[in-house]
């Protein structure tokens, strides 16, 4: 029997699917974007993918939002609103007969994270994706962390000021609300970054340049992300927090700033024992980790 795995992140612009082998090395690698949201186009557009991969044992689907890990069903996904209580896990497991998973693509990433870049030998981890919003997922004595409804790991809902900025999610102050997208841009401009800022790769190329206003931005997002990975630090001594997704292409430039607000306020005994850095893994780390849980 094939030890070959799937895996798929299902994300609002774009679905990525991958063939793993045994080691964790990619095969085949499939991207497409998501341009018809009806979701069975989309499905067999995946499914077609699929079997042109020749035998495989498990696949692992990680999609943002709401998601119900036991019965393999997306309850709502924030990027794709069309879709709402869509049983991935009954549809292909009918349609080609293979034990199908589906995660919240945070939790994804997490586990993916162990794997790889914690070796498994990091048993308790946390991973931050740093994108349009900030996801969490968490892995304690080396198991995935869901919670009772499978709602865990929502570090970018936890408040940093109650009387803060908007989230998208309706609530006010939370850690995405600074640090996401929209919170980037108007920490860029209130640091009077004047450049049009649509997204933070302009902002990286102006810091890296040497740009005073820029490098400020970064140390005010450096300061709000300390102040979440405080809390996270004193609830779960990880031994180990990564951070995936676009922004942590960036992380250079947090660093120093994070690194000396953690050093001004978190118990020193959890602090010097973390490792904090960004995943080796950051493109696919959501479907590598997908692939990885359809085996557990
Ligand atoms: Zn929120």
């Amino acid at each position: 029997m094939s030890e070959n795995l799937v895996g798929i992140d299902i994300g609002g612009t774009k679905i990525l699917i991958i063939l793993i082998n045994k080691k964790g090395k990619i095969i085949k690698r499939i991207e497409f974007p998501m341009i018809n949201k009806q979701y069975k186009n989309v499905l067999e557009k995946i499914l077609l993918n699929l079997k042109t991969f020749g035998k495989f044992k498990s696949i692992g689907i990680g999609s943002a939002g709401d998601i119900n890990s036991k019965k393999g069903i997306i309850r709502y996904s924030p990027n794709i609103p069309e879709w709402k209580n869509i049983n991935l896990k009954k549809y292909f497991e009918k349609k080609l007969k293979v034990k199908t998973i589906v995660d919240n693509d945070a939790n994804c990433a997490a586990y993916g994270s162990f794997v790889l870049d914690g070796k498994r030998k990091n048993k308790n981890l946390i991973t931050l994706t740093l994108g349009t919003g900030i996801g969490g997922g968490i892995v304690i004595d080396g198991k995935l962390y869901r919670g009772s409804t499978g709602s865990a790991g929502e570090i970018g809902h936890i408040t940093i000021n109650p009387n803060g900025p908007k989230c998208s999610c309706g609530n006010p102050g939370c850690l995405e609300a600074y640090i996401g997208k929209k919170g980037r841009i108007s920490i860029a401009k209130s640091m009077g970054f004047n450049k049009h800022v649509s997204d933070t790769k302009i902002l990286t190329e102006y810091a890296r340049n040497g740009n005073k206003n820029a490098i400020a931005a970064f140390s005010k997002i450096a300061f709000y992300l300390a102040v979440g990975l405080h809390n996270i630090i004193h609830i779960f001594n990880p031994d180990m927090i990564t951070f995936s997704g676009g922004v942590s292409n960036s992380f250079d430039l947090l660093k120093d700033t994070l690194m000396k607000e953690l050093n001004k306020f978190t118990f020193k005994t959890p602090l010097k024992h973390v490792k904090i850095r960004k995943s080796n893994y950051s493109k696919d780390l959501g479907a590598i980790g997908a692939a990885y849980l359809s085996r557990e």
